[in-house]
């Protein structure tokens, strides 16, 4: 297994580890490994121990919150080299691909375009044909690996219909900070109430203690996932790599569908909320996303810094949506157009103010798009970062329940507006969860867009919102962790970590 040692050495052949698309970084560690198999995983995890050193996991680094960032004179182990694609299982009648925590999800994308032309066999995958299936988490970065999607529940666009990760795993295989393992899968039926019990491969019996909360029944991805009906597999999706490794992965794969999709241009928000909810209220419906009048001049203003070509928006546009509708044969789009048209109208928009993206390759462009506006805003972000040493975005990624999304958003320009800072809100209106990026220039900007992150985090909790929804706590939003939660449940969420890793060996300074 390749391994680098010493803080110097790691500084100079492998910097990028020092920092994931947060650009937070938290000092240069002392070793990082890179395993090929799991019991190069237990060897790296051995080692450190033996240095009493702590681990911090390390994915794609295409994180928001610091997570993947390892500590300063601890150590690192990135997945990157347990990367093969293993074999195609069936569960219920039900494909299952089953990977290493390193593949990432454009590999997945790309194996199932084709699997038969994957440089190597993969047991099983005969039986998919060409294009016949896709696994639906998008969270938009595809270099983003299986495992640190799985660490942070991720979503996307698609969520919207087809949930986050969490829906899609049939099993996860584990390995504890002493090496020991476990498999934990989805029972088909889901009927008998977890007791709390995690059964290592070598027998022993962990008892994970209570947690005093129920997960909020909004778009989450704050703290250790409880509920009544959760299984043991439901706790460490989401668990931000505290608790165990992702060693191997079974997800459930779903035939493919045809998309056909558009962006649609309104003159205001109002216009764009209400063809969101009529968009809620139709079936086939993938992904509703939005973007304000500050990304529409995101975009219009960074053009020629972006990857793929857009052409100009109709005028006075000031709000858009993205959607997304699966035509299964049943459901055409051109059985619903009048419909649609009729609604477009309604909030000031219409077809003629539409991209569309009926073909594959328009459909492509829009994909495209929607990457490129928090993929730009990061690049400003690097760029400002360069003048001013501590910059970095601010950006929320809450969810709000559905009867309090319009008043909250509307408090919440209130506030951002007051403070005269740049900004840009967009994302995922289906689930009425908005990032709101704030975008400092300087040290004073940075100072007041926190101040005003802690209120809008406020105005989240306070109208039963969440605090993540999609990208997880990692290191930057711990103290709102605790706010949401209050002591008594982080309390219970450092004894469930106690319970797994009585060390406090993995994922130092994640979550609380
Ligand atoms: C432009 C852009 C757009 C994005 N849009 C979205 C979006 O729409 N929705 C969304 O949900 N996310 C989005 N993200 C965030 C990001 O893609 C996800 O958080 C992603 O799931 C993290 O995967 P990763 O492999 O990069 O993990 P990393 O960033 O490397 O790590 C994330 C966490 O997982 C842990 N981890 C990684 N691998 C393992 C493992 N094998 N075992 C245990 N723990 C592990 C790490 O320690 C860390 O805590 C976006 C990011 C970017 C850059």
């Amino acid at each position: 297994m390749k391994h680098i040692e010493g803080a110097e050495k790691i500084r100079q052949e492998f910097p990028d580890i020092l920092h994931d698309e947060s650009s937070f970084e938290s000092g240069v560690p002392e070793s990082v490994y890179f395993p090929e198999t799991a019991d190069d995983l237990r060897t790296a995890l051995s080692a450190a121990s033996a240095k009493g050193m702590k681990v911090t996991f390390v994915g794609g680094r295409t994180g928001t919150t610091g997570g993947a960032v390892p500590e300063e004179g601890n150590c690192a182990i990135t997945f990157s080299a347990m990367n093969r694609i293993r074999k195609v299982e069936h569960l219920d009648g039900r494909p299952v691909l089953v990977c290493d925590p390193g593949v990432t999800l454009e590999e997945v994308g790309r194996f199932l375009q084709s699997p038969a032309a994957w440089p190597y066999k993969v047991c099983g995958s005969e039986s998919l044909g060409n294009e016949g299936f896709f696994y639906p988490p998008d969270p938009t970065e595809a270099t983003a690996q299986l495992g640190g999607t799985v660490a942070t529940n991720a979503s996307g666009a698609r969520s919207y219909l087809f949930g986050p990760s969490r829906r899609h795993i049939a099993f996860l295989e584990l390995m504890f900070a002493n090496g020991d393992t476990a498999v934990v899968r989805r029972s088909a039926d889901n009927n008998t109430p977890w007791n709390r019990k995690v059964i290592t491969e070598s027998g022993s019996q962990i008892l994970v203690p209570p947690l005093p909360y129920t997960s909020p029944g909004i778009k989450n991805a704050s703290g250790y996932y409880n509920s009544p009906d959760m299984e043991a597999v439901d706790l460490f999706i989401g668990s931000e790599g505290t608790l165990a490794a992702i060693t191997g992965i079974g997800i459930f794969l779903h035939p493919k569908v045809r998309i056909v999709s558009g962006l649609s241009f309104f003159g205001c928000d109002k216009g764009a909320f209400d063809f969101a909810d009529f968009l809620r209220n139709e079936n086939s419906v993938a992904a509703i996303e939005f973007f304000d009048g500050g990304s529409l001049s995101f975009i219009d203003r960074y053009r020629n810094r972006m990857s793929g070509s857009f052409p100009e928006f109709p005028v006075d546009s000031k709000a858009a949506i993205l959607w997304e509708y699966i035509e299964n044969g049943l459901g055409n789009f051109e059985n619903e157009m009048e419909k649609w048209e009729e609604a477009l109208l309604d909030c000031g928009s219409s077809f003629d103010s539409t991209w569309s993206g009926f073909e594959d390759s328009e459909n492509k462009r829009l994909h495209n798009f929607r990457h490129a506006l928090p993929e730009t805003i990061n690049g400003i972000i690097a760029q400002n970062k360069r003048s001013c040493a501590g910059i970095r975005k601010i950006g929320t990624d809450s969810a709000f329940p559905a009867g309090r999304f319009r008043n909250c958003y509307k408090e919440m320009m209130r506030l951002i507006n007051k403070s005269n800072l740049t900004f840009a809100a967009f994302g995922h209106l289906g689930d009425y969860h908005i990032h709101i990026n704030l975008i400092p220039y300087s040290a004073d900007e940075l100072s007041k867009a926190l101040g005003l992150y802690d209120e809008l985090m406020s105005l989240a909790i306070s109208n039963g919102g969440t605090v993540s929804a999609e990208h997880g706590i990692g290191k930057i939003k711990k103290k709102y962790l605790a706010a949401m939660y209050g002591e008594e449940g982080i309390a219970a969420m450092r004894a469930v970590k106690s319970s797994l890793d009585p060390q406090g060996m993995l994922n130092p300074g994640n979550l609380f």
